[in-house]
């Protein structure tokens, strides 16, 4: 495909990067290969809006990845941020912005008892695997195919996100003993679940899900699914591991446990409570988290965990989020919706709009999708000629159809008449898109 507008700064920034980065990204989705075409390079962004280095502005369907449901730049945030940095960047101490922030996590989501601060998702679920294990003294940990719980060996096998953009099997590099004790099953399949725990008794430490997976494209979970898997886990004596770092404060004041309520024996966290910073989270019962040192035997630690600056930004993004920015983030969220169903219903586009609160994807299907197989089966093609024309047209979606938007409290009345400008065209040329 060929693209009719040019980026000539973005361009040379990302021919620099090349030489100097695999890909010339620090993240293999950004580096638009499942779209094709130049990568933009961000300078700024305020509110629901992007500027890249060609002096392009965008609205942000994006959203840092979810992490900036309170838009771009929010002056509280900065002004917590610039607060924290005047005081210090890290101390390698305890400090009381992390007690705050433990407490307002634990506050607001009742199954957590107790909190362990880290700096990613990925080291957010890696932790809470070897917890689970080391609690459990059992080996194998069930994942569902099409969830992504971050580059953690044991996690990679079936992962979505940008495994699932690139299409990879697994990922060389794990070996076959650091797999060997994930057990890969269909996502809303509790029957496979049953079928797992049956072959396996006494031998699984843990599940972990999405809490409502949005790395496959947003496919929520089928009524009772959740509960099922914390029924049968509690059966055998496995832990139930809900990871939240996507759905985590965004998709509602408790993320998706404020959705469903199934209570969870562990949690991750991670994205919405960085406020843009790297911080994240795992925490669960406090009797399975005794078992995490300096307490318990189970080793994990961090030079910047609970980093003073990052801890700020997450205080103060997370005070912000009150039940009013959350109705704000749905209301603007379900009228984007609306508004792109209906472009692609004018232009005769198959097209399903999938959405867990106000998280969403469109799939280029009008079947259901309710797990990774049914996912892979649109017209993924469609996705690369419509997320171009909105490029063009000055909105950023997220470079693969495998992935969820995210909208924030500040995508206003303005941002969203930009969007609704853009779709007709995009609707058109996603229609004309051939495989
Ligand atoms: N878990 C889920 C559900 C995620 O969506 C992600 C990242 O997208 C991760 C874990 C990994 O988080 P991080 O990228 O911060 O390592």
């Amino acid at each position: 495909m060929s693209f009719p507008y040019d980026a000539p700064v973005s361009q040379t920034l990302f021919d620099r990067a090349s030489l100097v980065t695999p890909g010339g990204v620090n993240s293999p989705v950004r580096a638009f290969r499942a779209v094709g075409g130049t990568p933009r390079f961000m300078v700024s962004g305020t509110g629901p809006y992007l500027t890249d280095a060609d002096g392009r502005e965008y609205v942000d369907l994006v959203c840092s990845w979810g992490p900036m449901i309170l838009g771009h730049s929010h002056p509280e945030v900065i002004a917590a941020v610039q607060e924290a940095v005047a005081r210090g960047t890290s101390f390698g101490t305890p400090g009381e912005g992390e007690v705050a922030l433990a407490e307002e996590i634990v506050a607001r989501i009742e199954p957590v008892e107790q909190v362990r601060l880290v700096s990613s998702g990925t080291e957010a679920t890696m932790s809470a695997i070897r917890l689970a294990r080391g609690f459990t003294g059992r080996a194998k940990v069930v994942k569902f195919a099409g969830c992504y719980h971050g580059h953690v060996d044991a996690l990679l096998a079936a992962a979505g996100s940008g495994v699932a953009t690139f299409g990879l099997p697994d990922t060389p590099g794990v070996t076959g003993a650091q797999a060997g004790d994930t057990i890969v099953l269909p996502y809303n399949d509790l029957e496979a679940v049953r079928t797992a725990f049956a072959a396996h008794p006494g031998e699984i430490a843990c599940v972990i899900t999405e809490a409502s997976p949005g790395n496959m494209g947003v496919v929520p979970p089928l009524d009772g699914f959740n509960a099922g898997l914390k029924e049968i886990c509690a059966a055998d004596g496995a832990l139930y591991i809900s990871d939240e770092v996507m759905t985590g404060f965004r998709t509602s004041k408790a993320g998706w446990f404020g959705v469903d309520g199934v209570r969870p024996d562990l949690m991750t966290f991670g994205k919405v409570m960085g406020g843009g910073f790297p911080a994240a989270a795992f925490g669960g019962r406090a009797d399975v988290m005794a078992h995490l040192a300096p307490v318990g035997p189970v080793y994990q630690a961090g030079t910047l965990s609970g980093n003073p600056v990052a801890t700020a930004a997450g205080l103060a993004q997370l005070r912000l989020l009150d039940d009013a920015a959350y109705a704000k983030v749905d209301a603007v969220s379900a009228e984007i919706r609306a508004l792109v169903s209906e472009a692609f219903t004018k232009e005769g586009v198959a097209h399903t709009v999938s959405a867990a609160s106000n998280m969403f994807s469109v799939f280029f299907t009008d079947q259901p999708v309710r797990n990774y197989e049914d996912a892979k089966k649109q017209e993924a093609f469609r996705f690369t000629a419509f997320f171009h024309s909105m490029l063009a047209q000055g909105v950023y979606l997220p470079p693969s159809a495998f992935e969820s938007w995210f909208v924030s409290t500040t995508h206003d009345t303005q941002a969203v008449e930009r969007i609704a400008a853009a779709l007709p065209a995009a609707a058109r040329v996603a229609s004309e898109a051939t495989a």
